[in-house]
């Protein structure tokens, strides 16, 4: 395990992992961290998308565990998790324990993978409790 990381996701794909509805996020990087994963709706929105305006933007919405990376040519293991073969972008990345923050926690898009000391606080609250 290694200290919480962001993921930062555009809406409305960020909240489709808040629903449970997404727990492989796909993404152009691998990455060798495992363990708690903030994840980050940001400011601006996927392309060609609906109206997202009613979703959090620049802020936390959810808290998981990042259980797996791997390159979708990894045949073994997207077929364990049940990757989708289509996905236009190379690394998948397998979440679980995906929780909503009942409050997203409002804050600047993180410029490194870390949490800030005072965020990290946050997310240990009881108002950090789940909603799922
Ligand atoms: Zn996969």
């Amino acid at each position: 395990m290694s200290e919480p990381q962001f993921k930062c996701i555009r809406q409305p794909w960020a909240n489709l992992i808040v629903a449970n509805e997404r727990a492989v996020e796909t993404s152009i990087w691998g990455t060798s961290h495992r363990g708690t994963l903030a994840i980050y709706a940001t400011p601006g929105d996927a392309l060609d998308r609906d109206d997202t305006s009613h979703l959090p933007h620049g802020a936390i919405i959810a808290i998981a565990q990042l259980a797996d990376s791997h390159h979708k040519h990894d045949t073994n293991l997207c077929d364990r998790h049940s990757c989708n073969p289509r996905d236009a972008q190379p690394f998948h990345w397998v979440l679980t324990d995906i929780r909503a923050l009942s409050t997203p926690i409002r804050c600047a898009r993180p410029t490194s993978g870390r949490i800030p000391f005072h965020l990290a606080a946050a997310l240990h609250t009881p108002q950090a409790g789940t909603r799922a």
